[in-house]
C-alpha cells in the first residue's frame, strides 16, 4: 500500500473524501501551513470548520497524525464522521476495552490509521508514547487548545504535559486549534508549545448565518410555542436557568405536542447521556437545558437556540448561541429577558467580592447594553471580542431588519416621565413613574397623594410597555440614573436641558404589539438554495433510517445542505450524485444508490424530469478518477470503490431486504446471497445480522445446530456441513446460515466503532 497518495492535494481530497466544493475561509491557508511544517495555531469561531484543517494534512502525511482532544464524546464523533467517509481513524481513551484497545494498537503499527484521537493523559503513558516512537507521527494535532493555559475558562493541567510529547517526537508538526482564546491565552498557548507568531491564524468571531433576535419576555411559553413552531421539524436547544424551569417548561412542550427531553445536573449521568444521544440521532426534536448542556456536542445542524434568560456575559451568550448552524445553514437565536431577570443577577453578583465583584458587573452591563441596544447585535457581541463590524449586518439581526421603523422624536415622552420622576420627589421607581403617568388609582398612588399630581394622567397615549421601555433608554441616554439597591430614579444634569427644551431627544417608540411572528419556514429551509421541500422531507426519513440501522447520527450520513441540493438538483446518476455538496466518493458508493432511487422514484410518481438521463444500467458506478486515490487510503471503506458486491453488501446494511435488492437489481435472490458472501469476503465487512436472520427465518434451537454443523465442519464447503445435519436443510438455507456463522466468527469489530 502507499503511504503518499502524490496525487493528493488539499483542494481534491476536501472534494473527493469530504465532497465539498470550497474551503472556508483560513482553512486552505492553514492546510497550507501545516503541510509546510510550519507549527501552526488556529484560531476559528465554533462551526469554522477547524477539525478539517488538520484531517486533510493528515490523509497526505505518510505517517500517523496523533490528535489530542479533551472530550470522549467528540473523539468517538470525529471517528464515526472519518469512517463515515471512508478514512481510517481510531481513538484511544479510558473507555476503551482490552480488544477495542489492542485492535486499535494494531491498527497503529500496521500504518493503517491515518489519525489517532487521543486523551491527553493517555498520550503520555510511557507504553502509548513508545509505540507511537516505533513510527514517529507526522503531525501533532492539538483541539481544544485552549486548556494548556490556566487564564482560560477550561485549564487542563494534563495538557500542560503535552510538551513532554512534543519533545518525544521533534519532527512532527504542531498544530493548535481552539475556538476561545483570549490575547492571553492566545499568548500562552504558543509559549507552551513553541508556535511562533507568523504562523498564527485567527479567524473572524462574526457567525454570519446566526439570526440574531432579543426581545422581551412577556409569556415565555406562548413566545416559545411561537418561536418553535417558526422552525418545525429542525433540532433546537432552549436555555434556562433553573432545573425547575427546564422540568415545567418541557413539561409544557411535550403537552403541546412536542418532541422534547431535559438536560440539567439533577438528571444521573445514564439520562442525560441517553437524553443527549436521543437528540443527537433526531430522535428527540428538542432539549430543554440548563448551561450544563452543550460541552460535548457536535451535532451540525442544529437550527434554533433559545433563551429564556439573559446570560451572565457575552462569551457565555456568545459560545450557547454559536451551537446552532455549525453546518453554515441559516439558523435562528432568540433571547428572551426581562428587567427581573438583571435584579435577579445583580443580586448574586453583590454576593461577590472586590474585583471580582466589579468585573461580573461589567460583563452583565455588557450583556444588558447588547441587549437594549438598536443597533446591529452584531457590534457588540464582535466588539467583545475585540473585532470591529465594518457594517451593521443589514439583514441577519432583529435591530437591522426592523431598520425601517427608524428613531423617532421622544423629547415630549421624555419631558413628560422626566417631570413626574422630578415631582414625586426622585424616590420611586420606574413602574411607580409609569402608573402615575397613566392615570393610575393604585392604593400606593393614593397614599402618596400622586392622583394630585399635575403629572398624573398625561401619559396615557403609551402603554405601561412603551413607557417601561422609553424608561431604559432614558436611562441610557444619562438623563436619569438608578439607584442600584432601590432601584428609584434620580434626574441628571442633562435632564434639565431637556426640560429648558436645549436638547432634543430621539429614538425609538416599540410598536404597541408584540412583534406578529412571521409564517413559518419550511422545515430547515432558511438557505438560500429553492428546494423541492417535499422531497427533502422524504430524503430526510430515508436519511434517518440509513443513519439508524448503521448506528450513527443522521448528520453523519448527509448533511442537511446534501439533501437540499438533492432537493433541488434531482441527481439520478453517479456523475451528477458526485456534484452535490457533502457526496465524497465512499458516501457516494455508500449511500448513493439509495438516494438515487428514491429521487428516481418520486421524480416518476410527480412526473419531473431528471436534469440529466437516468443511467442506462442500473447505478454502473462511473469509472472513478478518485479511485486511485481513494485506494491510496487503507481501510475496508476505500476498497469498497468498486464492484456490484459492494452495492448490494451496503445496500443490504443500509435496510434493503434480500427481495427488495433482488428486485432493484433485477437478479434472483440467490444471487443476492452470493453477492453478500462476496462482499462478507471484503476485509472489516461486516453484515446486518437482523436482516440476514431474517432472510433465513430460522428458529433459534436450528439456527443452533446449524452454527454447531459450521464450527465443525468448517466453511469452506457446503456439503460436509448439508451432511453433518442429515440433509435436513437446504443449502439456500445454509448459504444464510453461513452468512451469519461467519458474521460472527468475524464478530470483532474493524474498528471500535459504532454499536451494533
Ligand atoms: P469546528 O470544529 O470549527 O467547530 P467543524 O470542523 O466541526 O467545526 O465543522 C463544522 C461543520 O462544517 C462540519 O459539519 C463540517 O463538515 C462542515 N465543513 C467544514 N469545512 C467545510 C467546507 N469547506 N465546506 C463545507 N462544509 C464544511
Ligand atoms: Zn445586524
Amino acid at each position: 500500500m502507499p503511504n503518499h497518495p502524490s496525487d493528493a492535494d488539499p483542494r481534491r481530497v476536501l472534494k473527493t473524501i469530504f465532497g465539498f466544493d470550497r474551503f472556508r475561509p483560513l482553512q486552505e491557508e492553514i492546510i497550507q501551513s501545516i503541510l509546510g511544517g510550519r507549527d501552526t495555531l488556529a484560531i476559528m469561531p465554533t462551526g469554522g470548520g477547524k477539525s478539517i484543517c488538520f484531517q486533510i494534512p493528515a490523509l497526505i502525511f505518510p505517517r500517523l497524525t496523533v490528535v489530542v482532544s479533551p472530550l470522549i464524546s467528540l473523539m468517538k464523533d470525529q471517528v464515526d464522521q472519518l469512517r463515515g467517509v471512508g478514512v481510517p481513524a481510531v481513538f484511544l481513551n479510558s473507555s476503551l476495552g482490552p480488544d477495542a484497545y489492542r485492535h486499535t494498537m494494531a491498527m497503529i503499527r500496521s500504518r493503517e490509521a491515518r489519525l489517532l484521537y487521543i486523551a491527553p493523559e493517555t498520550l503520555l503513558k510511557p507504553s502509548v508514547l513508545n509505540i507511537l516512537a516505533e513510527d514517529p507521527p507526522d503531525c501533532l494535532a492539538i483541539d481544544e487548545a485552549h486548556c494548556i493555559s490556566e487564564w482560560g475558562h477550561d485549564f487542563r493541567p494534563e495538557y500542560r504535559r503535552i510538551t513532554e510529547a512534543r519533545e518525544r517526537f521533534p519532527n512532527a508538526v504542531c498544530a493548535g486549534f481552539t475556538a476561545t482564546a483570549t490575547p492571553r491565552v492566545r499568548k500562552d498557548i504558543k509559549n507552551s508549545l513553541g508556535i511562533s507568531g507568523n504562523a498564527e491564524f485567527i479567524g473572524s468571531f462574526d457567525r454570519k448565518n446566526l439570526f440574531i433576535r432579543i426581545a422581551q419576555r412577556e409569556n415565555a411559553l406562548r413566545q416559545t410555542l411561537d418561536f418553535i413552531a417558526r422552525q418545525p421539524d429542525s433540532p433546537g436547544v432552549i436555555y434556562c436557568t433553573t432545573r425547575q424551569q427546564v422540568d415545567d417548561l418541557c413539561g409544557a412542550l411535550a403537552r403541546n405536542g412536542h418532541s422534547v427531553a431535559p438536560y440539567h445536573a439533577g438528571l444521573n449521568d445514564g439520562e442525560r447521556t441517553e437524553n443527549q444521544e436521543r437528540f443527537i440521532r433526531d430522535d428527540v426534536r428538542i432539549v430543554v437545558a440548563t448551561v450544563a448542556f452543550g460541552m460535548g456536542i457536535d451535532k451540525p445542524d442544529i437550527r434554533f437556540v433559545l433563551h429564556l434568560d439573559l446570560p451572565k456575559n457575552i462569551e457565555t451568550y456568545y459560545q450557547q448561541i454559536g451551537r446552532a448552524g455549525r453546518d453554515g445553514l441559516r439558523s435562528e437565536c432568540l433571547l428572551l429577558f426581562s428587567y427581573g431577570d438583571i435584579g435577579k443577577i445583580k443580586f448574586f453578583v453583590r454576593q461577590k467580592e472586590g474585583a471580582e465583584r466589579k468585573v461580573a458587573f461589567g460583563h452583565l452591563d455588557a450583556m444588558i447594553d447588547m441587549a437594549e441596544s438598536d443597533g446591529c447585535r452584531r457590534e457588540p457581541l464582535l466588539a467583545y471580542f475585540g473585532e470591529a463590524l465594518s457594517e451593521p449586518c443589514g439583514d441577519m439581526c432583529d435591530n437591522c431588519v426592523s431598520g425601517n421603523d427608524a428613531p423617532v422624536d421622544l423629547t415630549v415622552a421624555a419631558q413628560k416621565f422626566l417631570s413626574c420622576v422630578k415631582r414625586s420627589g426622585e424616590i420611586f421607581g420606574a413602574q411607580h413613574i409609569i402608573d402615575v403617568l397613566r392615570g393610575s388609582k393604585s392604593q400606593k398612588i393614593l397614599q402618596n397623594q400622586h392622583d394630585q399630581l399635575s403629572t398624573h394622567g398625561i401619559g396615557r397615549e403609551h402603554s405601561s410597555r412603551q413607557w417601561f421601555f422609553l424608561s431604559r433608554q432614558f436611562l441610557r441616554m444619562g438623563l436619569m440614573i438608578q439607584d442600584e439597591r432601590y432601584g428609584s430614579l434620580k434626574l441628571t444634569e442633562k435632564a434639565w436641558r431637556v426640560f429648558r427644551a436645549e436638547e432634543k431627544v430621539t429614538g425609538r417608540l416599540m410598536a404597541e404589539k408584540p412583534e406578529r411572528p412571521p409564517r413559518p419556514v419550511p422545515a430547515a429551509a432558511r438557505g438560500d438554495l429553492d428546494f423541492d421541500a417535499e422531497l427533502f422531507d422524504r430524503l430526510r426519513k430515508l436519511r434517518k433510517r440509513l443513519a439508524d440501522d448503521s448506528g450513527l447520527p443522521p448528520y453523519a450520513v448527509f448533511p442537511d445542505r446534501t439533501l437540499m441540493e438533492m432537493s433541488a438538483l434531482y441527481p439520478v446518476s453517479d456523475l451528477a450524485l458526485r456534484g452535490i455538496h457533502g457526496v465524497g466518493e465512499v458516501k457516494l458508493v455508500k449511500y448513493g444508490p439509495e438516494f438515487m432511487t428514491h429521487i428516481a422514484a418520486y421524480c416518476r410518481e410527480k412526473n419531473i424530469q431528471p436534469p440529466d438521463p437516468p443511467p442506462e444500467s442500473e447505478y454502473r458506478p462511473a469509472p472513478s478518477p478518485a479511485a486511485a486515490f481513494s485506494s491510496a487510503l487503507s481501510g475496508s471503506a476505500a476498497s469498497a470503490i468498486g464492484g456490484r458486491h459492494i452495492q448490494v453488501g451496503e445496500a443490504f446494511n443500509a435496510g434493503a431486504t434480500i427481495p427488495e435488492l433482488s428486485a432493484r437489481f433485477g437478479v434472483l435472490e440467490k444471487t443476492i446471497v452470493a453477492h453478500l458472501e462476496r462482499y462478507m469476503a471484503e476485509p472489516g465487512v461486516r453484515l446486518r445480522v437482523d436482516g440476514v436472520r431474517e432472510a433465513a427465518g430460522l428458529e433459534p434451537e436450528r439456527e443452533a445446530r446449524i452454527m454447531a454443523a459450521f464450527q465443525t465442519q468448517g466453511v469452506e464447503l457446503l456439503k460436509p456441513v448439508y451432511e453433518a445435519l442429515g440433509g435436513r436443510e437446504d443449502y439456500d438455507t445454509l448459504r444464510l446460515g453461513r452468512l451469519l456463522f461467519m458474521n460472527e466468527v468475524v464478530s470483532e469489530p474493524e474498528f471500535a466503532g459504532p454499536r451494533q
